[in-house]
């Protein structure tokens, strides 16, 4: 069963809330992140936030939709696509909370992009990086998603 609407819109706030949690707005579970359950290719990933006891799920692919509405449109550039690409591995080498690490590299690398675009790519890479730090064998596999998310947040239209 999903959650609802102004569940999901707490879920969304509080994955970059200055204190980040990533917990159940109705019980307080901390949410599971499912592998990725669609994309590849030109597609980009889609997740499911899971909370076991309630047996609620939020398809993170929605969050990525409207996260990417209104983004400046311009094509991403082979400096773009490889620093996407490096992103998984600087992730790693960060210390600090998943939403810190995010929002810095997202500065780091794409300084010119407002305030508000770099917290929208910060959440959808805390929850495609995330994983790593728990030992995640997948780097290679994530630096291809890394590099799909980012060319679609630098070339989608509003
Ligand atoms: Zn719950």
């Amino acid at each position: 069963m999903p959650f609802s609407p102004e569940e999901a819109d707490a879920i969304r706030s509080a994955l970059l809330a200055d204190e980040p949690s990533d917990v159940c707005p109705r019980c307080g579970t901390i949410l599971e992140t499912s592998a990725p359950i669609a994309g590849g290719g030109s597609m980009a990933p889609i997740w499911e936030l899971v909370c076991p006891p309630c047996n609620r799920v939020m398809i993170a692919g929605q969050m990525l939709d409207s996260l990417l509405d209104g983004i400046r449109p311009r094509k991403a550039t082979p400096t773009d696509r490889a620093h996407a690409r490096a992103l998984p591995d600087e992730y790693l080498q960060l210390a600090g909370s998943h939403a810190r690490r995010a929002l810095m590299l997202v500065e780091r690398h794409w300084p010119d992009a407002s305030n508000h675009n770099r917290r929208e790519l910060a959440q959808v890479l805390v929850l495609l990086l995330a994983p790593l730090t728990e030992g995640s064998q997948e780097i290679e596999r994530l630096r291809a998603e890394s590099e799909q998310v980012v060319v679609q947040w630098i070339e989608r239209r509003p």
